[in-house]
């Protein structure tokens, strides 16, 4: 399997980049988006008796394309298995309305499939000694962070350097951040998420610091992408086993999650319609409407992993759909949600069904509704993005109740912060160089 830069499609037909160097480099040197120059469907039998499959043997068909042979199959099967080492329940809240649990992971959110898929990957890529460490630098509003440092915990010949906004982050996710020790190196940053970000951009483009061999695990890299595609397959074949055809709501903000669902329904998966709901970060939903794509700067909301203002997925999903509207419209929805409506959402959830959503759920549970008015008769699911105790103010404060700590952050509440507080570009410089010596 070849890859080719979403910036110039012209190259499709001479695609060249392979999967490893799509997941070393992240984004092409074009600073385009690697795209699959072919998607195969799975076998029709497969599909047909998708019950009869576990979940390691079902992922493993579903990326072994993408892969390409560049990882031995044995060796893919064990990557698979351990990245799907926790459950994706499917939890019926309402007749006809499942959320599909994603946070059952080590940091509790969705983000822990990409990143322990893409940390064993590279691991794989980078495990004979004679291969100088690859150092994957990432800047985090939150979550992304804990997910990309739990994941490649102890991978051998990678190092994490984590950037986060001093005091911006909750006190949770900051311990999943600086805790780990190991070969996870956290920057406490004198600022906020764009300052982080910017100065994760400007390393990439030093010619000084070519030498560090950097790489990003943000949701771009492919191999982050496409292993987000394993729960959609499950969630479909627990409806299957009851003859359903699932609707999927997703919560999204740059839009990596729908589109690897997309790419699901191109391999063939019986998916009847997606519906990307957003909180008022709107770009996408006003695209559906007006036929205009308008990015602007993101607004703050509850929902905070959904701000963005400018999706960089999107451009993947219209290549899905051939760039064409009308079949993007036949099988693609996008709404936006207020705080104030996922609020009153989490409130009915929780007095219908006694079910907690967090402030992501719930707008995709919101989508989900939306979309049932206009089309009865159908079987939804959301998906549930991170566990409520993430959000903890938010949720508690909503639904005026407490909610049991689980054990993944009862354990990490005690532990000892450690990070390396810098506030400017050349700081950050200096440490990448100094540890790269
Ligand atoms: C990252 C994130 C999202 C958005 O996912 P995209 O793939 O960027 O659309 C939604 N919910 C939570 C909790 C997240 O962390």
């Amino acid at each position: 399997m070849k890859y080719y830069s979403l910036n110039n499609p012209e190259s499709k037909d001479a695609a060249n980049t392979s999967f490893r160097e799509a997941v070393i480099n992240g984004l092409a040197p074009d600073r385009g988006l690697y795209f699959p120059e072919k998607i195969t469907p799975l076998d029709k039998d497969f599909i047909e008796h998708l019950e009869l499959y576990e979940n390691d043997e079902i992922a493993f068909r579903v990326i072994q394309q993408f892969v390409g042979g560049e990882i031995p199959d044995d060796e893919l099967r064990k990557i698979v298995s351990e990245t799907l080492s926790f459950d994706f329940p499917l939890n019926k809240v309402e007749e006809d309305v499942y959320a599909l649990e994603l946070y059952h992971g080590p940091t509790m959110a969705f983000k822990d499939v990409g990143a322990r898929f893409m940390a064993r990957c590279l691991g794989y890529f980078n495990k004979d000694k004679d291969q100088e460490t690859v150092r994957v630098l990432v800047a985090t509003s939150g979550d992304t962070g804990g997910a990309v440092a739990s994941g490649f915990l102890g991978v051998e010949g990678v190092e994490v350097i984590i950037l986060y906004p001093s005091g911006k982050v909750s006190d949770i996710q900051e311990k999943q951040l600086t805790t780990l020790g190991q070969n996870i190196t956290a920057l406490e940053v004198d600022g906020v998420f764009d300052d982080c970000q910017d100065m994760v951009k400007t390393a990439f483009l030093d010619p000084e610091l070519n030498a560090c061999n950097l790489t990003s695990a943000n949701s771009i890299n492919v191999a982050r992408w496409l292993p987000q595609m394993f729960y959609f397959f499950i969630a479909a074949r627990e409806l299957k086993k009851q003859g359903k055809e699932p609707v999927f709501a997703v919560p999204s903000g740059n839009f990596g999650n729908i589109c690897a669902g997309i790419m699901a329904y191109r391999l063939g998966l019986p998916i009847k319609h997606f519906v990307a709901a957003t909180n008022i970060n709107r770009t996408v939903p006003d695209f559906m409407n007006s036929g205009k794509y308008e990015p602007r700067p993101s607004k703050a909301t509850i929902s905070n992993a959904m701000d963005v203002g400018n999706p960089s997925n999107f451009i993947r999903i219209q290549t899905l759909f051939e760039n064409d509207f009308d079949l993007l419209k036949a099988m693609f929805t996008s709404e936006s949600y207020t705080d104030e409506e996922t609020r009153t959402a989490m409130k009915a959830i929780y007095d219908r069904s006694e079910y907690i959503a967090d402030p992501h759920g719930a707008v995709g549970y919101l989508g989900l509704k939306d979309y049932q008015k206009n089309v009865p008769g159908t079987t939804g699911v959301f998906l549930e993005t991170a566990h409520p105790v993430k959000f903890l103010d938010t949720v508690e404060e909503t639904l005026n109740t407490k909610i049991t700590i689980p054990e993944q952050i009862v354990s990490i509440i005690d532990k000892q912060k450690k990070s390396v507080l810098i506030s400017n570009y050349d700081q950050l410089k200096t440490f990448l160089l100094k540890d790269s010596h």
